[in-house]
């Protein structure tokens, strides 16, 4: 069975691996955005860059018989989930959401909940304070006019200088990261106050903690609405998927 997995994530990563372990019954492509100088690919076909919109990945899809596309890419990464619904359902291709479960407030956590980045920056306040923004590189805009904060900004890459905000300091860094590092870290840079993306999971969940011992305020970016798609939790539950598509696929074929 030929898949196509949209990947970028710890999700996908996971998925690979029981991929390779999966053998010659799925012949599968990875396909990466291109936006990490440094990915970690796996021992499967990779494909990077986009794909030119839905016509394009439709397109793809068709030239390269896929029967089955597993969208594992990030759950802010909205766009190329709503072009892998339109361009299966314009294709005839099975297609299968994998998201985390996002975060959810525990006890203790002093959480600042808000729909998107500039509302994240307006709820910084004008106090200047210091910010731990571990946004991406991709939404740095709104904080240029946020005021005078001084900025330790953490990214995989490190991101344009034009896109920082004024006076920023990068830390690059990829996750996963532990509690003790990110208390230390919190400490150190005596941060007042931490931006973050709802992004879910563990590799980058450790900050939470943190910043709950610390007493300190999480300002909450929460996920942005996605294109309605079957949807699972994990690379286990996607893995069963393509299981149970393949038996159904393998056994239609003997009736024909
Ligand atoms: P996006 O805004 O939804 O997508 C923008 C465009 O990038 C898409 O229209 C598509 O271009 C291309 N693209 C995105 N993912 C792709 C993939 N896996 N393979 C081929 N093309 C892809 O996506 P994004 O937020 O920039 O995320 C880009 C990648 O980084 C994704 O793989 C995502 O899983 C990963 N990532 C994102 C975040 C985040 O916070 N957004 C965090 C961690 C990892 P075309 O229209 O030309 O096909």
């Amino acid at each position: 069975m030929r898949v196509l997995v949209l990947g970028g994530t710890t999700e996908a990563r996971a998925l690979y691996g029981l991929l390779e372990q999966a053998g010659t019954r799925f012949g599968v492509t990875v396909s990466l955005a291109g936006a990490t100088r440094a990915p970690v690919l796996p021992r499967l076909a990779v494909r990077i860059g986009g794909f030119g919109g839905v016509d394009g990945l439709r397109d793809w899809l068709v030239a390269h018989r896929i029967e089955a596309v597993i969208d594992a890419t990030h759950p802010f990464a909205v766009r190329m989930s709503a072009n892998a619904v339109q361009a299966c359902a314009q294709a005839g291709v099975a297609l299968l959401r994998v998201e985390r479960p996002g975060w959810t407030p525990v006890a203790g956590d002093r959480w600042i909940r808000v729909a998107d980045m500039p509302a994240a920056a307006r709820a910084l306040g004008a106090t200047p304070r210091r910010v731990l923004l571990t946004v991406g590189r991709k939404d740095l805009l709104p904080f240029h006019h946020a005021g005078a904060h001084d900025w330790l900004l953490r990214s995989v890459d490190r991101p344009d200088a034009a896109l920082l905000p004024p006076g920023a300091r990068v830390l690059q860094a990829r996750g996963p990261f532990d509690v003790a590092a990110e208390d230390a870290l919190l400490r150190t840079e005596r941060i007042d106050v931490i931006i973050t993306k709802n992004s879910g999971g563990t590799a980058t969940s450790a900050k939470l903690e943190a910043a709950r011992v610390l007493g300190l305020p999480v300002i909450m970016v929460d996920r942005p609405p996605v294109a309605p798609a079957p949807t699972v939790a994990d690379a286990g539950g996607a893995m069963a998927w393509l299981e149970c598509l393949y038996a159904h696929v393998s056994s239609t074929r003997r009736e024909v």
